[in-house]
């Protein structure tokens, strides 16, 4: 029987969350040391562990059937491959910074300067669309000495806290894109692998789900019950049963993380009691 083959990155910021995607999708790996490559033990997929930069390449070639990184890396290298999913995870934004004394106006400021940076493409298709001409210094790394060091009057990069900038005497002024992990795919898995993979993708997406929505228990007064369904949509509607006190039913239901502390606040203006969040561990919808 055929078996898939991911590529994740060797190590480095998406490593760690590549392989805890796996283990919650209960495919076991034995990550053992220096191992470049390993089976799992209980689903038909075959781990590469690459540097992100080579995963675009393989992944197009078919060395690599799927891939996990960066979309920024997605973008710069401009495979012919297909983005999957988002995955939700190391989150960045690739921004341009100058020297923290420099007036900053608008993109115009760019104009004929030169910008240093690993993002070579993204930053030239950014330029190109604003219509501003300016000069790219491509650079493999430590992006963020450039200017000090006379290469380069600002930079492009990715910036998450803006410490790094600021202990280089930078300053953030316009964040280009965002980015976050992706999977992609090979744009000709034969079916075997097709059928893999959506396998895979069911239980990310029952992974993802699960941890975006939290199950919900409260006690709600009867005579409230109906505004309190409104703002509680469920799966398909909340369950409700009666409590030994009279007048009194309890409900539960699934709601969104990201609505979650809106809803608390309103469930307890109509009067619900007791209210229980729990994390859930797995969602099929
Ligand atoms: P490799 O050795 O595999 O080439 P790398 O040095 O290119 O690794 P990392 O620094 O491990 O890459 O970052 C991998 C990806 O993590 C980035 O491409 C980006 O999508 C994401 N990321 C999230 N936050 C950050 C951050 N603060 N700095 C850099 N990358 C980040
Ligand atoms: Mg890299």
């Amino acid at each position: 029987m055929s078996k898939l083959k991911i590529a994740i990155q060797k190590s480095g910021r998406l490593s760690e969350k590549s392989l805890e995607l796996l283990k919650d999708c209960g495919i076991k790996i034995s990550a053992s040391g220096r191992k470049l490559r390993t089976e799992s033990s209980n689903f038909p997929i075959e781990v590469l562990f690459l540097r992100d930069d080579d995963i675009p390449q393989y992944v197009e070639q078919g060395v690599a059937d799927i891939g996990i990184l960066g979309e920024n890396e997605v973008w710069e290298k401009n495979k012919d491959i297909n983005i999957v999913r988002q995955l939700g995870f190391a989150g960045c934004k690739l921004c341009l910074a100058i020297p923290k004394d420099e007036v900053y106006t608008d993109l115009s400021y760019f104009e004929n300067k030169k910008i240093a940076t690993s993002y070579p493409r993204i930053l030239g298709n950014f330029f190109q669309e604003k219509g501003l001409n300016v000069k790219i210094e491509e650079i493999g790394g430590s992006v963020e000495i450039a200017p000090s060091i006379g290469l380069a009057n600002a930079i492009f990069d990715i910036v998450s806290t803006g410490s790094t900038l600021l202990t280089n005497g930078l300053k953030q002024v316009e964040t280009v894109v965002e980015s976050q992990a992706v999977l992609i795919a090979n744009k000709s898995l034969d079916t075997e692998k097709q059928a893999i993979l959506d396998r895979l993708l069911f239980r990310i997406e029952a992974v993802k789900q699960s941890s975006e929505n939290k199950y919900i228990l409260l006690n709600a007064p009867n005579d409230k019950l109906e505004e309190i369904i409104t703002l509680l949509p469920g799966m398909k509607s909340p369950t409700i049963l009666p409590l030994a006190q009279e007048g009194w039913s309890s409900i539960h239901t699934v709601i969104k993380e990201d609505t979650f502390w809106d809803i608390i606040e309103q469930l307890k203006a109509f009067g619900a009691e007791g209210i229980l969040v729990l994390e859930i561990e797995k969602m099929i919808l």
